[in-house]
């Protein structure tokens, strides 16, 4: 069943289109990443969906109930929607248990407790309780932040960049603790982010937005390998991207020969493969027979368990000269160095990107 359904929602400030026809079902239960560049109309999107923007044209409805169509508007208040914004907001003259109860309808010791009870869902001590926010690390205000509206157990949770603030390691810990939260707690989510591997790592959904529109959205694995477009292509990760002819499922180019996954016969067009696909084998001096291309490595970009390695083609499979530059990653410690002779075979499909 879907929680949430945007139908066509479109949104201008001043002759500027900040959403354009979004339209996206979200699954009850599920996590929907909203992932796109600044300025991409992500903000705009999450703050119509909790009831502080409305859109011009457009309809969105809650687990059947209309919140938004031509004619009638349900109030931010009225729509139980957690909305944690992108700075956390919390308010800063309250200590951290009252910033938590602050939305409780409850009192007294039965107040406390369920404050208590919020603050060990998202692994805060108690001793935290009489701190003010301005006491407490990014990570530890995101987690106020959270609890407050979880406090109001919504129907739906909306994110906005919530790690954005934090530093590499307390992200991904973060991410974790986040999303076991909210699977126990049951609650459909949609998280904002401009952060590809937080994207794709965290979403079960993932809906790529761009210049006001949503340009395509899926489950994470098959928008990183079957992206519509270069854009979203390059988007969601290194890639690499040549021209290639299309024949009875095969694409020919300056790699050879490469499957592809998706068919169109007998036509130019341009192939995606990304770099952990093409794998590199160093060629020995008296090697006779060769698989793959031959190319040199140029650069070696070390960065502990991976390598990033560009190399130049020799000569395409036709014989030609090639001297197109690829991408390939490597494990970090097996890279070849700068100069070697190496070849270069794929695995897997290449994937056929859609004319723009
Ligand atoms: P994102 O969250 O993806 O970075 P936003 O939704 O904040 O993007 O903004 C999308 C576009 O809408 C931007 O061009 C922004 O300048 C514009 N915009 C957002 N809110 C307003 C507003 N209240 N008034 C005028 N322009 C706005
Ligand atoms: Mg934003």
């Amino acid at each position: 069943m879907n929680a949430l359904e945007l139908h066509s929602l479109s949104k201008s400030y001043g002759g500027q289109k900040a959403l354009e026809n979004v339209s996206l079902s979200v699954p009850a239960g599920s996590r929907t990443v909203i992932v796109g560049p600044s300025g991409s109309g992500k903000t705009t999107l999450l703050r119509m969906i909790a009831g502080f923007e409305f859109p011009d044209t457009g309809r969105l409805s809650l687990n059947g109930q209309t919140l938004v169509d031509g004619t009638h508007e349900v109030p931010a208040h009225q729509r139980l929607i957690g909305y944690v914004p992108q700075d956390g907001a919390l308010f800063p003259h309250m200590t951290v248990a009252a910033n938590i109860g602050f939305g409780l309808a409850t009192k007294g010791s039965e107040k406390q407790d369920r404050v208590a009870e919020l603050m060990d869902s998202v692994a805060l001590d108690s001793n935290m309780a009489e701190r003010w926010p301005h006491e407490l690390s990014g990570g530890q205000q995101q987690r106020v932040a959270l609890a407050r509206a979880l406090a109001q157990q919504p129907r739906l949770m909306l994110l906005d960049e919530p790690f954005s603030a934090l530093d590499t390691g307390l992200r991904a810990s973060m991410r974790k603790l986040v999303a076991r939260l909210l699977a126990e707690a049951g609650v459909t989510t949609i998280l904002v982010t401009h952060d590809q591997s937080e994207a794709l790592s965290f979403a079960d959904q993932l809906a790529v937005m761009r210049h006001g529109r949503l340009v395509q959205s899926g489950h994470p694995l098959d928008l990183y390998r079957y992206p519509d477009d270069v854009q979203t292509a390059l988007f969601l990760g290194e890639a690499v991207v040549m021209p290639a002819r299309i024949e009875a499922g095969w694409a020919h180019c300056d790699l050879g020969r490469i499957p592809v996954n998706n068919h169109r016969n007998n036509s130019a067009a341009q192939i995606m493969l990304r770099p952990e696909q093409l794998q590199l084998a160093s060629i020995m001096p008296h090697t006779a027979e060769v698989v793959g291309c031959r190319a040199v490595v140029t650069e070696r970009d070390f960065s502990g368990n991976t390598c990033t390695l560009t190399v130049e083609l020799q000569a395409s499979a036709s014989g030609e000269q090639s001297g197109r530059s690829l991408l390939v990653r490597s494990s970090g410690m097996y890279a070849p160095p700068a100069g070697s002779a190496v070849h270069v075979s794929t695995i897997g499909h290449a994937h056929v990107l859609s004319e723009i």
